[in-house]
């Protein structure tokens, strides 16, 4: 299915070849590839009832579940755009997404309804609400929603170019933004990779794929469209917790996956997670966030399994740099870098005026990929300031080596600048982490009268150990030079994150 343009087809192609083997399962339901089709059909058809599309905004706010790709691929065929909704927001904040994306029809989980309905009188683009499932009160089901409407093939599908997710950036920074993402770049980077015959995301026959990040992050749709285009199963395990994970790995035979690396470190401190829960894995692609060189050498060790690393932004729909498997060699010092860009994908450093950096200095990270957002939705001069000259401006510090490979030193606005001098807060963790009682760190910068900012360091320790402040500044005297190091010291439960894993270092600023 490599070749074909549109997700339509590809949903016709699977339900023609492959209408028995499993496409989704989720919490025991197994939906097959013929049934998926034709479910989303008939979404399909309710869509084109409610009118509106193409171009519609429908809102999905719930846990990852079939419904969500039903409701993907019913999109896909009728040119609707799928707004997904981090079901954590608040109240105020759910209200901010589903307003700002005119979403006219909102499917949601039960347990969201009330909030919904509180918040819906100051959402005058809402026409619908639908739920996933059987509730109490007045909103249809999502079943009852659909019934009536054939399950017949849509008349006129669009193009791949179009629209089809509008993706709110989590937040790490800032107010969320729509990135708008057509269909197109969900798999613009596997059409350059099979020109060039390489393997770096390949998928098998047969394969079986955890999802485990959440269909609000891009991660989330991403990895599943991954799979789904190439035929494989994707197991959605609804979010991540340690166990259920494990569980899924050791008996439903998964193959492969794609996780952040704070999944890995929570994964593999479980109880039972040795080399035979992960007998059946084939390959663990990760990103989103840096891998600390320990714990890539105890996932090589344990899971034994080829690992792929990726770099990129919602905005370049998750994927635009990739450690390939080849260079995971323990020792290898390419583990450092988040890897090269696909052929036919540029990446640069640049100074503060847009110039071009030799190989090695650092600058802001700019990339030109074919898998670049249309814009931010209503928001044309953000658009403007970050597609310039027909570069994908990512706000990452970072250089790029002789021989075209890119290396993260941080986010541009997370460096941390005391008394004139640049601190990179990945440096400080990784130094912080090689302490044997540190669990994991976080470093933020806070203000400081004369210096402008300090270095502040979020500390958890290992479990049985109680490292103090001085402890660690000890540690850390031949390690860091006396500026990059923490002037003060915060020990914590566990660290702040979103659902994609990232730390929230504005909370850890807030403290
Ligand atoms: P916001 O853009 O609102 O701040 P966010 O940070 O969660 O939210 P994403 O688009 O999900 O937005 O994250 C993209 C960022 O993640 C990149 O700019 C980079 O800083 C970081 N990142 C992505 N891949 C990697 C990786 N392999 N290693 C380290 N960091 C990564």
């Amino acid at each position: 299915t490599g070749r074909l343009p549109t997700l339509a087809a590809t949903a016709a192609h699977h339900a023609a070849h492959r209408p028995d083997e499993p496409a989704v399962e989720c919490a025991g339901r197994t939906v097959t590839f013929r049934e998926l089709h034709l479910r989303s059909n008939r979404t399909a058809h309710a869509l084109l009832g409610a009118g509106g599309v193409p171009g519609m905004r429908i809102a999905y706010l719930g846990r990852d579940s079939e419904h969500y790709y039903d409701l993907l691929l019913a999109c896909a065929k009728t040119g609707a755009v799928l707004v997904p909704v981090d079901p954590r927001l608040t109240p105020g904040e759910i209200g901010h997404v589903l307003g700002d994306s005119g979403a006219e029809l909102l499917f949601a989980d039960p347990g969201h309804l009330r909030d919904v309905e509180g918040i819906r009188p100051g959402l005058p683009a809402l026409r619908t609400v639908v739920t996933l499932d059987e509730a109490t009160g007045d909103a249809p089901v999502l079943a009852d929603w659909q019934t009536g409407h054939p399950d017949s093939e849509v008349p006129t599908v669009p193009g791949p170019g179009g629209a089809l997710v509008q993706m709110y950036t989590s937040g790490t920074t800032g107010a969320p933004k729509g990135v708008v993402l057509a269909q197109s770049t969900f798999w613009a980077i596997n059409d350059l990779l099979a020109r060039h015959d390489l393997d770096w995301l390949d998928w098998l026959p047969g394969d079986r794929s955890l999802n485990v990040l959440p269909g609000h992050h891009i991660g989330g749709p991403w990895w599943f469209l991954q799979g789904y285009r190439a035929g494989a199963t994707n197991v959605l395990a609804q979010g991540f917790d340690a166990p259920r994970a494990l569980a899924l790995f050791r008996d439903r035979g998964i193959t492969t996956t794609l996780v952040v690396p704070s999944m890995l470190q929570i994964l593999l401190a479980e109880p039972g997670a040795g080399p035979e829960a992960f007998a059946g894995l084939r390959k663990v692609v990760y990103g989103g966030s840096p891998m600390p060189e320990p714990l890539l050498r105890q996932c090589l060790e344990v899971m034994g399994c080829a690992f792929a690393q990726i770099y990129g932004l919602t905005e370049t729909c998750a994927s635009a740099v990739c450690l390939p498997p080849a260079d995971h060699v323990p020792g290898n010092p390419r583990l450092k870098a988040v890897g090269r860009p696909y052929p036919g994908v540029a990446v640069q450093a640049v100074d503060r005026d847009g110039n071009p950096l030799p190989a090695g200095e650092v600058g802001e990270l700019w990339i030109d990929t074919p898998a670049v957002m249309t814009g931010y939705w209503k928001q044309p001069g953000q658009t403007r300031q970050v597609l310039a000259d027909g570069w994908l401006h990512t706000g990452d510090a970072g250089h790029v080596d002789e021989d075209g490979y890119v290396y993260l030193h941080d986010r541009i606005k997370d460096v941390i600048l005391v008394g004139g001098e640049n601190v990179y807060p990945a440096e400080v963790e990784e130094a912080l982490r090689a302490h044997p009682d540190v669990a994991d760190a976080a470093v933020v910068g806070i203000a400081h009268e004369i210096r402008g900012e300090a270095v502040r360091a979020c500390v958890v320790s290992r479990p049985g150990t109680r490292p103090t402040a001085r402890d660690l500044r000890l540690f850390l005297k031949d390690r860091l030079a006396d500026y990059k190091a923490p002037t003060d010291y915060q020990f914590l439960d566990e660290l702040p994150r979103n659902a994609a894993g990232k730390v929230l270092r504005r909370h850890l600023r807030d403290e």
